[in-house]
């Protein structure tokens, strides 16, 4: 291990587990956690609320490397982290359909990119930290202590979306889910800069079958034979 602050990356295609399984290992090894993806949804709402084209890169860019940002336990580890803008709390509108569409578009600017990257390592703390997101382990934490690639098949992907939105009244159509989740992997994937793809060095963790216990437990042996805990 380096005498670094050890960083454990998660990095997956959208709706495969990604946050729930990097709160709960961040909780048991009482690491700091970093959704990753938060941010971009972050400087999305941030950009819209000063008129920020989505296609203005300079300004996007520079908008990333002043955003205060913090994140706060929001008490029920079934939801994300709350997040605070600017000491104004902004859990729901990061939330939204449009925040997230938007935070997909302007995702690909090399600008953005780097502006968010100083934000996304001053993460890194001690005793250790979590990270989820598309390029945690391929880009930002390239020399992380235990990279995993989370997935499972879109079928499954799009049907977990859709008990979820359902459990909170939000009406969709499953065939729809499908379509966008597809999209979205494809637009991840294809994309020039820092595109969604496994780091050389990560373990891959298929959850097409697995439900969320089996998902840790499998994480918390690689945490223990990587030797970051006894
Ligand atoms: O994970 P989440 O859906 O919140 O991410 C929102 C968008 O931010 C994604 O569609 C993806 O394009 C982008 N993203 C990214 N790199 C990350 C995390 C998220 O490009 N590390």
């Amino acid at each position: 291990m380096t005498d670094k602050v050890p960083v454990i990356t998660i990095d997956g295609p959208v709706g495969a587990g990604k946050g729930a399984i990097a709160q709960r290992l961040a909780e048991r090894l009482g690491f700091h956690l970093l959704d990753s993806g938060a941010l971009y949804r972050v400087l999305a709402v941030a950009a819209a609320k000063e008129d920020i084209r989505d296609d203005d890169a300079d300004a996007l860019g520079s908008l990333a490397g002043k955003l205060v940002v913090r994140f706060e336990p929001s008490g029920d580890p079934d939801e994300p982290l709350d997040v605070i803008l600017d000491e104004q709390e902004v859990t729901q509108a990061i939330r939204t359909n449009e925040a997230g569409e938007m935070a997909s578009r302007i995702s690909p600017l090399t600008e953005v990119r780097m502006g968010l990257r100083d934000l996304q390592r001053s993460f890194r703390r001690s005793p250790g930290l979590v990270a989820d997101g598309r390029d945690m382990g391929t880009v930002v934490f390239a020399d992380a202590v235990l990279k995993i690639y989370l997935t499972a098949s879109a079928e499954v992907r799009a049907e977990r979306r859709y008990k979820q939105l359902k459990h909170k009244d939000i009406g969709v159509s499953l065939h729809a889910l499908l379509e966008s989740i597809r999209e979205r992997d494809e637009r991840d994937m294809q994309r020039a800069v820092a595109p969604l793809r496994p780091a050389d060095d990560a373990f891959t963790l298929d959850s097409t079958d697995l439900d969320i216990d089996a998902v840790l437990a499998q994480v918390m042996n690689l945490v223990r034979q990587r030797g970051i805990i006894d």
